[in-house]
């Protein structure tokens, strides 16, 4: 059954899960048969505490956030991050309810751990009310999967125990130390020490980290450059440099925390590093690469709680759109309001299904050693990441606009939908910095090979009459997206970086209606033709120059922003905007 919008004054109060078909279909697409068998019901239950209780805690977090305590009344260092009641209550929700543990470590029930997706797909419901929550979350997991993937599992074992624990009383949390007042995006200028100890693998780390979210983590992971090695980002080393050592404080100094726009929930801060102990974690001189597995992970998160944020912009909007009333009728009964809602659901629907892609190259490639999927991973997290970012502050700030002036006040949920969405496209990588890693995938892993074949086969899944013209329509894109991948690659340095994110918003438009395509020929063998109606509307809006001119948010308003069913005979004869 559809969900009511009507029968609620607000998006909160209820599942998450429930309310949100597009997370549903995309569990079921991604996640094996087993996994879905055991996953679902757990999400279900951790979507209604998210929409229950999270959703709560998270505002008053957010009004009244955690402090830095530097020095006690004596002038001693104290050092400690104070947290409100409410943020022990939403860890424990998070941690125990598996989001992090069961993608490592087998949960109850089964043998095997869940696949990362399993993972993301928690953080994408966090991210309906708390990116901030998410984050913590989200590097916990990271520092996790670098501690797997560089075999340290065996050196850093009660680490890795501790970061995938679920037990809250038993876990220590992640975070990763990069970025200083010299570089973010420029990690190779960082000038962190490590110096060697007596002791192998053990090390004395100096120098200032500017960033620093989830500040006082258990296990965060820092990077920095051993005496003598070489310059930029093949000098630097990773290590594992826990806040506290033997039961005693490491030396790390918290400076102070960032006042921050938006994410108040995560202490973001600066740390001195005064010759604090740090574990050298696999090989020296290999910290970029370890740490780059981290930034993929936090990337497709970033991209998956984009959407997140978006679902709840949407579902904020939809509520009020059917509650509202102005000229005497609901203000969802107004054309326009009925493209705004339409052309958002889209949007939010295309975004989910690319980054539920991304999630799943992501786990093909750390699971199963798939090469093709590492390949495809390389170049859809960051055209993910990139666009959902962008995408979920434009949605963040319609959504405002849509409860009009009630929006721009802090007591409504958009200000600070808004005020969080605002660092998706910042941090783990600027926009432009993620469009040039596109063109690197290109280069280093010829990466578009594998995107194109994707497309390929997804678009070669249409059959039905009702698909098979939309999938025509995206089949002539995807040969000028060939084209234009060709044409960026011999136009020079700084031609090819000129034109970096029209290519990677081509990517992702041309890849999301692929995909759109390949969902709406499963439903439509079951006779199901709403994603169908979806694809060409996201076809119509992004694959055609101009201004569409149709009826279909008229007609269509209840089946695509509703999600309500209509058949697939219903909707074969239904034109794509430009004639085929
Ligand atoms: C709330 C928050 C939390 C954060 N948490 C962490 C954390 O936990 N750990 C951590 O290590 N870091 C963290 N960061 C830092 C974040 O990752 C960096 O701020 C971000 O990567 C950008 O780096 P920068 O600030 O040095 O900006 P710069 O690198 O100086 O970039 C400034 C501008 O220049 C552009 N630019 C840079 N190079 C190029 C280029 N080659 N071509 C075109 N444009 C370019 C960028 O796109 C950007 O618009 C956090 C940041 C924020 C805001």
């Amino acid at each position: 059954m559809e969900f009511d919008y009507s029968e609620h004054d607000e998006g909160r109060g209820f599942s998450y899960w429930e309310a949100d078909p597009v997370l549903r279909d995309e569990v079921e697409r991604v996640y094996d048969e087993d996994e879905h068998d055991w996953g679902a019901e757990r999400l279900a239950e951790f979507g209604r505490l998210v929409g229950e209780e999270v959703v709560d805690n998270s505002d008053a977090i957010d009004d009244n956030p955690p402090e830095l305590r530097t020095y006690d009344k004596h002038g001693e260092v104290v050092n400690e991050v104070d947290y409100p009641p409410e943020q022990e209550e939403n860890d424990r929700i998070a941690f125990e309810n598996g989001a992090v543990a069961d993608s490592f470590r087998a949960p109850p029930e089964r043998d095997e751990p869940m696949p990362l997706t399993h993972s993301l797909a928690h953080y994408y419901l966090i991210a309906y009310c708390d990116i901030g929550l998410g984050c913590s979350v989200s590097m916990t997991g990271g520092a996790a999967l670098v501690l797997e993937q560089a075999d340290e599992k065996d050196r850093h074992d009660d680490t890795f125990d501790a970061l995938t624990a679920r037990d809250l009383e038993d876990l220590e949390q992640g975070a990763m130390f990069l970025t200083e007042i010299q570089g973010g995006s420029d990690v190779g200028a960082n000038e962190t020490i490590a110096e060697p100890t007596d002791e192998e693998g053990v090390y004395e780390l100096t120098g200032e980290k500017w960033f620093c979210s989830n500040i006082d983590a258990g296990a965060p992971l820092v990077l920095a450059r051993r005496p003598d090695a070489p310059e930029g980002t093949d000098g630097l080393s990773l290590f594992h440099v826990p806040r506290e050592v033997d039961g005693e404080d490491n030396d790390l100094y918290y400076r102070r925390l960032k006042d921050k726009l938006g994410t108040k929930s995560v202490p973001t801060g600066e740390v001195e590093l005064r010759g604090a102990t740090g574990y050298l974690v696999g090989e020296p001189e290999r910290g970029f690469k370890y740490m780059t597995e981290m930034l993929n992970y936090e990337r497709v998160t970033n991209a998956v709680g984009s959407c997140g944020s978006m679902a709840r912009a949407l579902v904020e909007s939809k509520v009020h759109a059917a509650d509202r009333e102005a000229f005497g009728s609901a203000i969802e009964e107004f054309p326009l309001m009925k493209k705004d809602l339409v052309d958002m659901t889209v949007t939010h629907e295309a975004a989910t299904a690319l980054s539920f892609d991304a999630a799943d190259a992501l786990n093909g490639y750390v699971r199963d050693e798939d090469d093709e999927a590492y390949r495809l991973m390389r170049a859809i997290v960051p055209v993910a990441k990139y666009r959902t970012g962008e995408d979920a502050v434009e949605m963040a700030s319609y959504a405002m606009e849509i409860l009009g002036g009630n929006g721009y006040v802090e007591e409504f949920p958009t200000a600070r939908l808004l005020r969080d969405a605002q660092v998706t496209p910042i941090w783990e990588g600027t926009s432009n910095i993620l469009s040039l890693d596109v063109l690197r995938s290109m280069q280093k892993e010829a990466a578009h090979e594998v995107v194109l074949n994707r497309i390929d086969d997804y678009l070669d899944e249409a059959e039905h009459p009702a698909v098979v013209p939309v999938a025509d329509r995206v089949r002539e894109e995807r040969d000028e997206l060939e084209e234009t991948m060709h044409d960026v690659a011999a136009s020079g340095m700084d031609g090819a970086q000129l034109r970096a994110k029209d290519l990677a918003d081509f990517i992702y438009d041309v890849y999301a209606a692929a995909v759109l395509v390949a969902e709406a020929q499963r439903e439509a063998e079951e006779g199901e033709g709403r994603k169908t109606v979806v694809a060409r509307r996201f076809v119509d809006n992004h694959l055609d120059e101009g201004r569409i001119t149709d009826e279909t948010p008229l007609e269509r308003f209840d089946v695509i922003a509703k999600y309500e069913s209509v058949g697939i005979d219903e909707v074969t004869d239904e034109k794509l905007q430009r004639a085929d």
